[in-house]
C-alpha cells in the first residue's frame, strides 16, 4: 500500500515538530561519551577537573601523559561477546525467497547475519546503545551501493512516534567530519597596558581527540510502514519537496529499531545503557587512580635537589627590583632585576654547572658558607609509589570482572580453581541471557523487514536464540568435561552436571557434544566414579573388558580426535569401531593415567598455538 499522498505534509510536519526531547538527546550523549572513554580511549574529563588544588605543572604533566589504560580491558569483554555469539548456534525461519537472498548476499566479505553481529557489537555495545538500526529495501540499497542495514547515531534521530521514525541521513546529508584536536579556552590575566583584568583566547592541543560530525545541510529520511520519504527541511511550512519510496506491501513493523542494551530507565521510549556499562564505573576509578599515580610518580619518583642561594648582587637590585624610567609598562619606576629576574636571589651556579661557595662578607671568621652543601640530592620514600602503582590495577580487575572477563582458567594439571571457575561460568551464562535476548530479537526485526521487502507473500519470521553459549573454547570444554566425568559425585548428580554443562557453556555443534553422545553408548559405566567401578570389579560384577573400556574410552577418544579433526564427523558405529580397535592395543592399567593428562595437555597446547 503506497503512502497516502494527502498525509505527506502532516507526516513531515509531525517529524519536524514532535522532535525528540532535548533531555533524551543529552542522556544519549552522556551514555555514549562515558562508554567511549573506555572503548575509544578518549580523555576522561574527571582526570582534568577533579583536582582543583593541584600544582598546574603536575596537572599539565598528568594530562600530557594520559593514556587510555582501560581500552584493552573493555575490549577483552566486548570481543568475548562477539566470539561467543559468532560461535553459538541458533536457528531462524524465513520464507524461501529471503533464504535464497541471504545465501547469496555478501557485504564487506561477510554474509548479512555476520555483518549485523559485527555492526551491533561495534555500535550498540561499544559506542552508542541508543542509536538506531534502519533496514532499507534491499534493491534500493543495492542501487546506491549501500548495505540494507544502516546505523543512525543517536544524535541524528529527529523523531520517533508510533507511526513514523525520522532521522538525518548521514549518507544523503551534506556532512563535515572533523577530528577535534584542539580546545579553545579563555584565560584571565592582569593587563598593565589597560591597568585592569583582561582576557585572552588560547588554543591548546587536546588529548581528547574525537570525531565530530557536523551536518551542514540536512536530508531527512522518514520511515512509515508503507514507505519512506526523503526531504530537506524548508524554512516555510508545506514547501517540502519529498522523494517518495513506496513499499510493495505494508511492513509488519517500522523497519527501525534501537541497537539497545540494558534498559536504564523508561520514558515514552526505553533509555538504554550498553551491556558493557558495568565496566564504566570501575574503569573510571582505575583511570582516576592511575592519574593519581602519575602525580605521585612525578612528585616522588625523581630525586629532589636543593641549591644554595645568595642575595642578588646586581647593582641597585633591591628584593629583585631595580629602578628605571616611569613608562606605561612600569608606571612606578621599578622593573624586575635583569640578573635575578625579580627573585632577589641567585643560585651560586656558574654557566658551566660549577657551584661556587661564596664567602659572606658579614661572616665572623666562622666560614659558615663552607658548612652548607652548595647542592644536595634527596631520595624520596618509595612506599607511597609502591602503593599507588598497584591501586589502579585492582580497579581494572574489578572492571574486567564486571563484564565477565574470566580471570581463571581450567588446566589439565591444576584443578584447584575449577570450582570457582564453574561459578564464574554460571554468572557469565546468566549475564549472556540479556544481550542474547536483545540481539536475537533485533535479528528477528531485521529478518522480518527483509522478508516483507523480498517475499511476494511474506511469512512471519522466527528466530530461536541459542540456549547454550560457546563460552568455553574447545580445549577448555574437553578439560571441563573430563573433570566432571572423573569427579566422585553420585551417578545421578554427575548426569545432571553433564547435561547442565553441555546445555549452557558449549555451542550446540561442538565436538564435545558428539563425544558425549558416543561415550554414553560406548561406556555403560560412564557416570560411575573410579571407586564405584573398582568395587564392581572386585565383586566381579563387571568384566575386565568393561573396566578397560571405562578407563580408556575418554582419553583414547580425545587422542583419536587430536590425530584427526574429522574424527567426530563419522557415523557413531564407525567411531565406536575405531575406539574399540585402539583400546585393544593398550594394557591396563599401566597406560591409563599418563594418557589422560598427556592428551589434555597436548590439546591445550595445540589450541594455544592455533590462537597465537
Ligand atoms: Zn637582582
Amino acid at each position: 500500500m503506497p503512502i497516502d499522498r494527502e498525509q505527506i505534509p502532516a507526516l513531515i510536519q509531525a517529524a519536524q515538530t514532535k522532535i525528540l526531547d532535548n533531555w533524551k538527546k543529552d542522556y544519549f550523549e552522556k551514555v555514549a561519551k562515558a562508554l567511549q572513554v573506555h572503548t575509544k580511549g578518549q580523555l576522561f574529563n574527571k582526570v582534568d577537573t577533579l583536582f582543583p588544588n593541584e600544582h598546574p605543572d603536575s596537572k599539565a604533566h598528568c594530562i600530557a601523559t594520559y593514556e587510555p589504560i582501560t581500552k584493552a580491558s573493555i575490549w577483552k569483554g566486548i570481543n568475548n561477546l562477539q566470539r561467543i555469539f559468532a560461535h553459538s548456534s541458533f536457528s531462524y525461519q524465513v520464507g524461501d525467497q529471503l533464504a535464497d537472498w541471504l545465501a547469496d548476499y555478501e557485504y564487506n566479505g561477510m554474509n548479512l547475519l555476520n555483518y549485523f553481529l559485527q555492526e551491533w557489537i561495534a555500535k550498540a555495545v561499544s559506542e552508542d546503545p541508543n542509536g538506531l538500526f534502519v533496514i532499507y529495501p534491499p534493491d534500493w540499497a543495492a542501487e546506491r551501493g549501500m548495505c540494507p542495514v544502516q546505523w543512525v547515531r543517536s544524535d541524528l534521530i529527529k523523531s520517533v512516534t508510533r507511526d513514523a521514525v525520522a532521522f538525518i541521513s548521514e549518507h544523503d546529508s551534506e556532512v563535515e567530519y572533523t577530528y577535534e584536536s584542539t580546545v579553545v579556552s579563555r584565560k584571565v590575566f592582569e593587563d598593565p597596558s589597560v591597568n585592569a583584568l583582561n582576557a585572552i583566547t588560547c588554543t591548546e592541543v587536546s588529548y581528547n581527540q574525537r570525531l565530530k560530525v557536523k551536518v551542514v545541510k540536512e536530508v531527512v529520511h522518514l520511515f512509515t510502514r508503507d514507505g519512506f520519504l526523503i526531504y530537506t527541511p524548508a524554512a516555510k511550512k508545506n514547501e517540502f519537496e519529498a522523494t517518495i519510496v513506496d513499499f510493495a506491501d505494508p511492513l509488519t513493523y517500522i523497519p527501525a529499531f534501537p541497537g539497545g542494551g540494558n534498559i536504564a530507565d523508561k520514558a515514552d521510549i526505553p533509555l538504554f545503557e550498553s551491556f558493557v556499562q558495568p565496566f564504566v564505573p570501575f574503569g573510571n576509578l582505575a583511570l582516576i587512580q592511575h592519574r593519581n599515580h602519575r602525580a605521585v610518580d612525578l612528585q616522588f619518583s625523581y630525586p629532589r635537589m636543593s641549591e644554595l642561594q645568595m642575595p642578588c648582587d646586581h647593582k641597585g637590585c633591591a628584593g629583585g627590583k631595580v629602578k628605571c624610567q616611569k613608562t606605561n609598562t612600569y608606571p612606578d619606576g621599578f622593573m624586575p632585576c635583569p640578573k635575578c629576574r625579580g627573585n632577589g636571589y641567585t643560585t651560586v651556579q656558574s654557566p658551566y654547572k660549577v657551584y661556587n661557595p661564596r664567602y659572606d662578607p658579614n661572616d665572623q671568621n666562622e666560614n659558615k658558607h663552607l658548612n652548607v652543601d652548595p647542592v644536595k640530592f634527596y631520595s624520596p620514600d618509595v612506599g607511597i609509589i609502591n602503593y599507588s602503582k598497584d591501586a589502579w590495577k585492582d580497579y581494572l580487575k574489578q572492571a574486567e570482572t564486571s563484564i565477565f572477563v574470566l580471570q581463571k582458567v581450567y588446566t589439565a594439571t591444576n584443578p584447584e580453581s575449577a570450582e570457582s571457575k564453574d561459578k564464574d561460568l554460571e554468572d557469565m551464562y546468566a549475564w549472556l541471557l540479556n544481550p542474547s535476548k536483545v540481539f536475537y530479537n533485533n535479528l528477528r526485526f531485521l529478518l522480518q523487514a527483509l522478508e516483507d521487502y523480498i517475499s511476494r507473500s511474506p511469512s512471519t519470521v522466527s528466530v530461536e536464540r541459542p540456549f547454550s553459549f560457546a563460552i568455553l573454547t574447545e580445549g577448555e570444554a574437553f578439560l571441563a568435561m573430563d573433570r566432571i566425568l572423573q569427579s566422585t559425585a553420585p551417578v545421578f548428580i554427575k548426569g545432571n552436571q553433564v547435561d547442565n554443562f553441555v546445555s549452557k557453556f558449549v555451542s550446540k555443534d561442538s565436538p564435545v557434544i558428539r563425544a558425549l553422545a558416543v561415550l554414553k553408548q560406548f561406556d555403560p559405566l560412564l557416570f560411575y566414579s573410579a571407586t564405584d567401578v573398582q568395587t564392581f570389579k572386585g565383586a566381579n560384577v563387571i568384566s575386565a573388558d568393561m573396566y578397560k573400556t571405562h578407563v580408556l574410552a575418554y582419553p583414547v577418544m580425545l587422542k583419536l580426535y587430536q590425530q584427526d579433526r574429522e574424527f567426530f564427523n563419522q557415523e557413531d558405529s564407525a567411531i565406536i569401531e575405531q575406539l574399540t580397535k585402539e583400546i585393544a592395543t593398550y594394557v591396563v592399567p599401566t597406560a591409563a593415567d599418563g594418557l589422560r593428562t598427556a592428551v589434555m595437555t597436548a590439546i591445550q597446547q595445540e589450541e594455544g598455538g592455533a590462537a597465537a
